[in-house]
């Protein structure tokens, strides 16, 4: 049996990593669940699964759930606070940790259950963008084994050659016969929509992705392609490779999760229905393989299989990302800062979404030449540049109105 721990157990993520678990009762014991205010989604979950703590981050909160809990008599321990996040993720009886908080709130507990030595699922891209190398060595010096939780990240790991790589999931690609890793991604919703109407794209327009079903920040990154572009981040760190061994390519289908091309000439892909179930039940049990609840792929009923360049005068964000990388980690610390700021004002109604691209390219310009070499220096860096977001979110703000 082994004893799991969810951060961000309430979310497209959360939700989907119980739904596979609750198939496998005799595998998987649910220890922990965390969220940041859903109390009621919170409150059916432990009901369901009785875990042992739940956590949300504000006392109010807690103590709604601690009367909920009450009336229905179950017996379960409500924490709260952000070190409550980093106990539970470093829990001595916590073997695994679905990280699936969204943003970089999920930083401190992630880095938590990496030091402690956990199996960690990552879905929380937003962790490893903003900390890079000092997440990876966190890594490299505990007992954790990361396990990519993202559907692109947890392709290529499958389509790798794991006999070669060591417990991080890292290897010298070149070294292995390996000459690219191919990130694809669906383009989103406005991949064909004219450009010039770009100006007016509502936040309910960009929150419904043609394909996946996710919470909303990622729906507006896929929108944007900034969540391309956090993902060429994660991917250079999962995998221990050089911008230019990374290529992005458009596959509006979303059949192909990503693929991995060998010097011979191979080219090995990840294929199934855009169904994040599938990954985490990868993830979980890996290396065994078990049910996820996941339809099959039915290839007579796949119309289309269409790849494309993308282009990056419709998706800045990727092109700033992609800039990001070769600049350094405080440009991406910053610019994920920036994007989390700017896609909050966007979904509030507070900039336009053409307006994200600005937010983020005049926050990252800011900070390229700030120094990280600690954990607190990412803090430091985050902070500041959510900061400076906001002043450019007000000066947008002003000009909309
Ligand atoms: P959601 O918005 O659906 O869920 C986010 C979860 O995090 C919720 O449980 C939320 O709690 C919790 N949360 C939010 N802020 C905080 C905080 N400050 N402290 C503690 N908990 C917090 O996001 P997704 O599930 O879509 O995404 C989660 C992560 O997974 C993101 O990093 C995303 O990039 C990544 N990912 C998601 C995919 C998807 O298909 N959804 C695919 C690949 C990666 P509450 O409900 O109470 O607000
Ligand atoms: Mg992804």
């Amino acid at each position: 049996m082994k004893h799991v721990c969810v951060l961000g157990a309430t979310g497209s993520i959360g939700c989907s990593t119980l739904d596979v678990i609750s198939r496998h009762p005799q595998q998987y014991a649910i220890h922990s669940l965390a969220a940041h205010t859903n109390v009621d989604t919170l409150f059916e979950q432990c009901v369901a699964f009785k875990p042992q703590i739940a956590v949300l981050v504000s006392r109010q909160h807690a103590l709604q759930l601690s009367d909920k809990l009450a009336e229905a008599d179950l017996d379960i321990e409500v924490r709260h606070g952000e070190q409550a996040l980093i106990d539970i993720a470093r829990d001595q009886q916590v073997d695994i940790v679905m990280a699936a908080i969204v943003g970089a709130s999920g930083l401190l507990p992630t880095m938590a259950a990496v030091e402690a030595g956990k199996k960690v699922l990552l879905a929380n891209k937003e962790s490893l963008v903003t900390s890079g190398q000092l997440f990876i060595d966190a890594l490299a010096t505990s007992e954790a084994e990361l396990i990519p939780i993202d559907s692109e990240h947890n392709a290529i790991y499958q389509c790798l050659p794991h006999t070669q790589q060591d417990k991080t999931g890292h290897c010298t690609l070149k070294q292995q016969g390996i000459s690219k890793l191919i990130l694809t991604g669906s383009g989103g919703p406005f991949r064909t929509t004219d450009l010039s109407t770009f100006d007016d794209i509502t936040p309910e327009q960009a929150i419904a992705h043609p394909n996946w079903d996710m919470g909303k920040k990622i729906s507006v990154d896929s929108a944007t392609m900034m969540n391309k572009g956090l993902e060429f981040i994660e991917a250079k760190w999962l995998f221990n490779v050089e911008p230019n061994d990374i290529q992005v390519l458009l596959h509006p289908q979303s059949t192909i999760h990503s693929m991995v091309q060998y010097a011979d000439g191979s080219v090995l892909a990840q294929m199934g229905n855009p169904d994040m179930r599938t990954p985490i039940a990868h993830a979980l049990a890996f290396p065994e393989r078990i049910d996820a609840g996941v339809e099959p792929l039915d290839f007579l009923t796949v119309k289309d299989f269409t790849f494309e360049a993308p282009d990056f005068e419709r998706y800045p964000n990727l092109k700033l990302a992609i800039e990001a990388c070769g600049l350094g980690q405080a440009a991406c610390t910053a610019l994920n800062a920036a994007n989390e700021v700017a896609v909050d004002a966007f979904l509030r109604h507070r900039i336009k979404f053409t307006d994200i691209a600005k937010v983020n390219e005049l926050t990252m310009r800011e900070f390229v030449s700030y120094s990280i070499t600690q954990i607190e220096d990412v803090l430091s860096v985050d902070k500041d540049a959510r900061q400076h977001a906001t002043t450019v979110v007000e000066s947008l703000t002003v000009s909309l109105e």
